[in-house]
């Protein structure tokens, strides 16, 4: 089996109305291509800022600009009117984990990923709110440190099935070498991998990172290593924002995890996971002739 859960039916930033997004017909775009790509299993996981439950968490200045859909009418189309899996981004807001546990626990989703987007108040993949801003003079070291830790704590705050992009801190890549700490970046991903073995959650291999300036897969194959390693297991995903990018570079994420050894992947359904051997479904068109 494939998979791609983590999918975003509507796109990122201003502009755009839910009720143009949230549609059959569009959920119909996304589930094409995906049977293009031989992945059966499919879920949607909108970022919980979208939602204006989610101001009940936290009130950062770029949620309140965006939380304008409501979840439970989010929940209720992709329940009777898809045939997705359900799912949420939701980020780690450290000090609001009941109030964040509150909201996810109220609806029945078959699979949270966790995302680390701020640090405090600082974004790390974003201009607006930047964690790199000048006025905030942080050294690479510094920021990924901290970074790192994060997901550790994110992992264990109990609220995830997945830890989705674990290694996003990368994002700026080349673009800003200053970004980009020297030396062996698994002193940083330590704590990260610790926390997601010691939680028993998934790490996601996600091939968002092809798509943005860092030109990698999220994670760096030695985050992977360290993964495997400690016995986590992996959930595949593209994180795509349009149909287009349903299951994008799926190749180089399979090569990737055939290289270190990994031969199953995630599968969710009320929150219970259990593993599937990674093989693409083939569409009746390629099947045999008999
Ligand atoms: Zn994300
Ligand atoms: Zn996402």
């Amino acid at each position: 089996m494939l998979t791609d859960y983590h999918l975003h039916l509507r796109p990122d930033g201003h502009g755009s109305e839910v009720a143009d997004y949230h549609t059959p017909a569009n959920v119909e775009r996304y589930r094409n291509v995906a049977e293009e790509r031989g992945i059966a299993e499919l879920g949607v996981s909108e970022h919980v800022y979208r939602f204006v439950q989610a101001l009940e968490v936290w009130r950062h200045p770029f949620w309140e600009t965006h939380a304008r859909d409501d979840l439970d009418q989010y929940c209720a189309f992709v329940r009777e009117q898809t045939d997705l899996r359900l799912g949420i981004e939701a980020d780690f807001v450290p000090g609001a984990e009941d109030r964040m546990a509150n909201l996810l626990e109220a609806r029945d989703f078959d699979y949270v990923v966790g995302s680390v987007h701020f640090m405090r108040d600082g974004a790390v993949d974003m201009d607006d709110y930047s964690v790199w801003d000048s006025s905030r003079t942080r050294s690479a070291e510094e920021v990924w440190t901290r970074y790192f830790e994060a997901i550790g704590e994110a992992a264990r705050s109990g609220l995830f099935d997945i830890a989705a992009h674990p290694d996003l801190v990368k994002i700026w890549g080349p673009t800003h070498p200053q970004r980009t700490p020297e030396g062996d970046p698994r002193r940083y991903y330590e704590p990260a991998v610790e926390g997601i073995a010691e939680a028993g959650i998934a790490v996601e291999m996600s091939t968002a990172g092809l798509r943005k300036p860092a030109g990698e897969l999220y994670p760096a194959r030695a985050f992977l290593e360290m993964c495997v390693d400690a016995g986590v297991p992996v959930a595949l995903s593209s994180d795509a924002h349009r149909p287009q990018d349903v299951g994008a570079d799926y190749d180089r994420a399979l090569a990737a995890l055939d290289d270190v050894g990994v031969r199953e992947l995630c599968v969710f359904e009320g929150r219970i996971r259990r593993l599937e051997p990674i093989g693409a479904t083939r569409s009746a068109s390629e099947a045999p002739q008999r």
